[in-house]
């Protein structure tokens, strides 16, 4: 049974704090409290029964041993809850006002009294993106379930691959490890962005190559970042490598002996062959129409093509456009 200091505590009761701390003894906070409420039940004296607060150290983690606990906008069991952390959870001890403790609960702080959580041995982590999205999974492809701002902590509970397994708003999740100070994962490299605005498509990469110099594959980045998409999706049909030729200058402008390839907005494309990744026209044997129909769809699908110019009648979605009969010329808006 509990102790009748925290019995006293009706706000605790109703919120279900009770039912939480199944170990962990009365120490802490609550004899000041059930003072305040006057229980009309208490034998113990007032503030006689409990030990004084534990002094934790700040920006260690605090971790759940009960069962739950609640997290209140204050450290004051009437004001509003914030949520309620469970039993393995741990957060980050921002302060301390007696036996109440600040913690980092999710992008919000709470409080939360001493009474069933203790000094965690687990490390803490800095956020060091201005942004950064918290995961229900290790990868994007999970749900977002919310965002921590640059400067925030987090306590790291477990590491799979480059994430990081973290306690946040009541619930386990997970961060990219390379935004988190310490974590031991290595950031991706900045991507220059030239005077044009354009970025630089790689010479090779997942489902493509490129045929082009490094000085000529610049383009907007909704145009590189698509190809990047496309080649990914190619790559899954096992045909050779899609191969990538002009886009455009690193600062833009006149790019002979093209008329456009100028903004940023176009990219050449070999046909794609029966085999190898040669170039290849329309009309040799090599020629595969129906892979080539594929990358282009593909290219169109991921780059939000406006108009891709291509001299073989039997592909759809093209337009003829003399001098074409060797590589596709694909467009954005
Ligand atoms: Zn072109």
């Amino acid at each position: 049974m509990r102790s009748e200091i925290l019995m006293g505590s009706l706000s605790l009761v109703a919120l279900g704090f009770l039912a939480g701390c199944s170990g962990g003894g009365s120490s802490g906070s609550s004899a000041s409290t059930a003072a305040a409420v006057g229980s009309t039940t208490s034998s113990v004296p007032p503030g006689g029964a409990s030990a004084t607060p534990t002094t934790i150290p700040r920006e260690v983690g605090l971790q759940v041993d009960a069962a739950s606990i609640n997290v209140f906008q204050d450290p004051d069991a009437a004001s509003p809850l914030v949520g309620q952390a469970a039993q393995g959870q741990a957060y980050v001890h921002l302060e301390q006002q007696g036996s109440w403790h600040k913690v980092q609960f999710s992008d919000v702080v709470g409080w939360c009294q001493q009474v069933g959580i203790s000094q965690s041995a687990l490390p803490v982590r800095r956020v060091t993106a201005s942004s950064l999205n918290v995961r229900s999974g290790p990868g994007t492809t999970y749900r977002q379930v919310g965002q921590l701002s640059q400067d925030q902590l987090v306590v790291e509970s477990q590491a799979q691959g480059d994430w990081r397994e973290i306690s946040y708003a009541g619930e386990l999740a997970w961060v990219h490890g390379a935004y988190l100070q310490g974590s031991g994962v290595t950031p991706p490299a900045a991507r220059p962005v030239s005077s044009a605005g354009f970025i630089q498509l790689a010479a090779s990469g997942d489902g493509f190559y490129s045929y082009a110099s490094a000085g000529e594959r610049w383009g907007l980045p909704q145009l590189v970042y698509g190809i990047e998409r496309g080649g990914s999706r190619w790559k899954q049909t096992a045909f050779p490598r899609a191969g990538v030729g002009h886009i455009s200058l690193e600062r833009g402008g006149a790019f002979a002996p093209h008329s456009s390839h100028r903004l940023g907005k176009n990219a050449d494309f070999r046909p794609v062959r029966t085999s190898g990744e040669a170039a290849v026209t329309i009309t040799q044997a090599a020629y595969s129409r129906s892979r080539t129909q594929q990358l282009i769809d593909i290219m169109k699908a991921e780059t939000r093509a406006r108009s891709v110019l291509f001299n073989d009648s039997g592909v759809s979605g093209v337009s003829y456009y003399s001098g074409h009969h060797n590589h596709f010329h694909l467009s954005i808006p």
